[in-house]
């Protein structure tokens, strides 16, 4: 997954979209990148490995002038953790630069890679979202924004883009809307994020979203809309339950209340009466634990404190040894817990071995009896469309059942909520959603990207 931002029409374009990135920091750790249009016409940029506050340096930033800048936080679900794989991808072709910031995943890139490579192409990375770039490219079309929709025309899958040709900046969402992409003001600027939050943080207002099948094109001769025909709205619905931030608008709705409709929904299909106290695995499922407590009228308490300063470059602990890596991240309140029977609430269980950590961490702090509720259904599928999830083999619910699953985990119950439940608790639910990795029902066919051995080791 990843998060994306763009500025059009600012003097300090890099420095604002260096701080969007920041608040889009949840959605991708491990790159991050900026390149920025000076008023000479020259692209520059820069793209660091790790979080945006370890690998960006105001001294970093400086370099990168001018009234036009796009950025970019990677998660990789297509292509390896290496330099070359992070974005903004900068490229010049005969008529100047060309630079592209894309969130989420396309499932026939390595056909369209494959077509390109045999009329010469050649590919500086393993992503899939280079193959929009060469496509960009080869378009005999004049104006950026048709350039763009016919490189769009040609791909399948999800993807909300940012693109710098010339000094123009572009803004798009695939047919179906996979990904969320926001429009803001700032001034007489404009400012593009992938969530709300990432307008907060630079002082900018909401404007609208970019529509599914849209691309919005600014430049000196102002601001163009071009549809595209659409598809049925596949909206990720995964954005609600856990990625986005809960102070984020997505879709057009607020995830804050997304999560405490979807907890106060798991508290009347999923209840547990007999319980003393609900508390939340933060951060993710805080607010639906809110929801769970408030349907329920259990007390919410603050029973598992996470660890914030971790970062991603803490020294992994062995595999095998499961706790000692749920520990670093997280630790009971004894004072809370001994005694206690108890409600933990997350927002979903992927691999279950975070979850089985944390269920031994509550016990060991006393807790007399465990009790799982789960904000979304069983994930049996991957995600071909950008969130990183593993294979079914590693997808826990994908390979047992739910008592089988309470077992392994080791709560004293465990209780999911419906898809019905889901869909019905989001905003604008329940039709227009993917829900493909609870369900199964894959909008698209599955995808034959690959991944391809990187040029440059990880740096
Ligand atoms: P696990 O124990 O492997 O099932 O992990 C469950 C935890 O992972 C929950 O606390 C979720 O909030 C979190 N989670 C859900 N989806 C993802 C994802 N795509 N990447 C990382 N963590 C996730």
């Amino acid at each position: 997954m990843c998060g994306i931002f763009g500025v059009w029409g600012h003097q300090r374009a890099a420095a604002l979209t260096h701080l969007g990135l920041y608040s889009l920091q949840h959605r991708g750790q491990e790159s991050a990148g900026i390149v920025a249009v000076a008023p000479d016409g020259v692209a520059r940029g820069v793209r660091k490995m790790g979080l945006v506050s370890e690998g960006f340096a105001a001294a970093d930033v400086s370099p990168l002038h001018g009234p036009v800048a796009i950025g970019h936080t990677r998660y990789s679900t297509a292509g390896s953790s290496t330099i070359d794989n992070a974005q903004p991808v900068l490229a010049r072709f005969r008529e100047g630069h060309l630079a592209l910031a894309h969130n989420g995943n396309l499932v026939n890139a390595l056909e369209v890679r494959r077509e390109l490579e045999d009329r010469g192409s050649i590919f500086s990375s393993s992503m899939d979202s280079e193959v929009l770039v060469h496509l960009m490219a080869r378009s005999s079309a004049v104006k950026p924004e048709h350039r763009l929709a016919d490189a769009m025309a040609k791909v399948e899958g999800a993807s909300s883009l940012l693109v710098l040709i010339g000094s123009t900046l572009l803004a798009a969402r695939d047919p179906r809307g996979w990904r969320p992409l926001v429009m803001g003001r700032l001034g007489d600027a404009w400012v593009f994020a992938s969530e709300t939050c990432a307008l907060d943080i630079v002082g900018a207002t909401v404007e609208r979203e970019v529509l599914p099948g849209e691309i919005i094109a600014v430049d000196r001769d102002g601001v163009r809309s071009l549809q595209m025909p659409t598809l049925p709205l596949t909206r990720c619905v995964f954005e609600h339950v856990y990625f986005a931030r809960p102070d984020s608008y997505v879709f057009g709705g607020s995830v804050d209340r997304a999560r405490r409709a979807l907890g106060r929904q798991l508290a009347r299909e999923q209840p547990c009466p007999g319980a003393d106290l609900v508390f939340a695995v933060p951060d993710s499922s805080n607010s639906a634990a809110v929801g769970y407590a408030e349907e329920s009228g259990l007390r919410l308490e603050l029973a598992l404190i996470r660890n914030h300063y971790v970062g991603r470059t803490f020294i992994q602990p062995s595999q095998g040894d499961r706790d000692a890596k749920v520990k670093v991240k997280y630790n009971p309140v004894r004072e809370v817990l001994a005694g206690k029977s108890v409600v933990m609430v997350d927002d979903s269980i992927v691999r279950g071995t975070t979850t089985r950590g944390l269920v031994a961490l509550i016990r060991a702090a006393g807790a007399r009896e465990v009790h799982m509720r789960v904000s979304s259904p069983p994930i049996t599928g991957p995600c071909y469309y950008g969130i990183d999830t593993p294979s079914k083999e590693e997808l826990i619910a994908a390979n047992y059942t739910v008592p089988e699953i309470a077992r392994r985990i080791g709560v004293d119950s465990l209780g999911y909520l419906s898809l019905e439940g889901m869909l019905a608790a989001v905003p604008d639910g329940p039709k227009g959603f993917c829900h493909a990795c609870f369900s199964g029902e894959y909008p698209t066919a599955p995808p034959t990207t690959a991944d391809r051995t990187p040029l440059v080791a990880a740096k």
